[in-house]
């Protein structure tokens, strides 16, 4: 029998000795002075609730010409600032050349961002780079909603030796407007979780959610769903962020939320709105797949009208109508589906089909 890929994972209780709470990272998106750190890192520290300070140093930016990070100089701060508070800090990595400046300076955890999951060269290299390292490494999600990708680069560490090897739910790009910056398409993160129960899962609501309100809500649903944890930005003046300033909370918006997650309150009745929107949004989604996927099988159809006339083919093929039908039905069953209805549903769809065949083959 083949062995579990990922067994023999440290659980997270383990993972960081002394705590029996879930695990904390907040700081800034991006490191943009030693003052900045200080004073995050001096208050985040009183809190007695964060166990990393985060901070990026190299942003991986979307759009050339944004704020690109401040490099390695921030290690310097990062490294006087635990100096000073005693606060283990953690950053991103994205390269080679990042994991040996990280460890050089004694980053106490680094984590590998979404852009850079989505490379396996690039994720294959950091593996390399970091045998042998016993700090925790976290892997974010892909941009895209690839369950194997984030599988794959989450294994590429194991496969080097890596334990301390947790995950990062962040949401996922797609088309389309939402409440969410990325949305989060949480059937994903718990499935990883249910195939690897001993691996920690933590959530970046900040990604999620793109906007400072809806932070809480995010990181709420994900600790009351079974996550190990959190990654949150704290910025001393988040308006002033060089970077995601829309999201980023003030120290006293990220101590209501610590309040928050510990307390048994429910989201459904504290964010009403907030959840009903979540839910419209993800149903808008599907709406769209489901037109999508209409029109592409309108045009598939269109295209075997054209294959028809050419054969001297009648439109309506009753024998492969059946088979249509057997299929899509018994698919349809096995995910929970109503006979009745998908015979409704599809009896409406083949009758568009054929009246558009008709058309075309009358006009040509
Ligand atoms: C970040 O953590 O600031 C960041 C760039 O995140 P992501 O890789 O999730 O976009
Ligand atoms: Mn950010």
């Amino acid at each position: 029998m083949e062995a579990k890929p990922l067994s023999g994972l440290v659980p997270p209780q383990l993972w960081l000795p002394g705590l029996n709470s879930s695990l904390i990272i907040a700081g800034p998106c991006s490191a943009e002075s030693p003052e900045q750190l200080n004073r995050v890192a001096n208050e985040l520290m009183q809190s007695g609730r964060v166990n990393y300070l985060r901070a990026g140093i190299w942003k991986p930016r979307t759009t050339p010409g944004n704020f690109q990070g401040v490099g390695s100089i921030g290690l310097e701060w990062l490294r006087d600032v635990k100096q000073a508070t005693g606060m283990p800090f953690s950053t991103e990595v994205g390269s080679e050349k990042h994991v040996y400046e990280a460890l050089k300076f004694g980053a106490d955890l680094v984590w590998i961002g979404a852009r850079t999951v989505s490379n396996p060269f690039v994720m294959q290299e950091i593996a390399e780079a970091l045998r042998g390292v016993n700090i925790p490494v976290l892997v974010k999600n892909p941009l895209s909603p690839d369950m194997d990708l984030w599988e794959g680069a989450i294994k590429r560490l194991y496969n080097v030796g890596i334990r301390n090897v947790g995950a990062i739910h962040r949401g996922f790009s797609w088309w389309g407007k939402s409440i969410f910056r990325n949305q989060p398409f949480w059937k994903i993160p718990m499935d990883l979780k249910a195939k690897y129960p001993e691996l920690p899962v933590i959530c970046d609501p900040s990604h999620i959610s793109g906007n400072r309100n809806l932070v809480p809500f995010v990181a709420k649903r994900a600790m009351d769903m079974g996550f190990d944890g959190l990654m949150i930005e704290v910025h001393p003046e988040p308006e002033k962020a060089l970077s995601d300033a829309s999201q980023q909370l003030t120290l006293t918006e990220f101590y209501n939320l610590l309040r928050f997650i510990d307390s048994t309150e429910n989201p459904e009745l504290s964010y009403p709105d907030e959840l009903l929107n979540e839910l419209r949004a993800e149903v808008d989604i599907m709406d769209d797949l489901l037109l999508w996927a209409l029109s592409n099988r309108m045009e598939l159809s269109e295209r075997i009208a054209s294959v028809k006339t050419n054969r001297k083919m009648s439109v309506l093929q009753t024998k492969r109508w059946s088979q249509v039908l057997e299929r899509v039905t018994d698919t349809g069953a096995k995910s929970g589906l109503r006979v009745g209805f998908i015979r409704k549903l599809y009896n409406a769809i083949h009758k568009e089909s054929i009246s558009v065949q008709n058309e075309l083959i009358v006009r040509s």
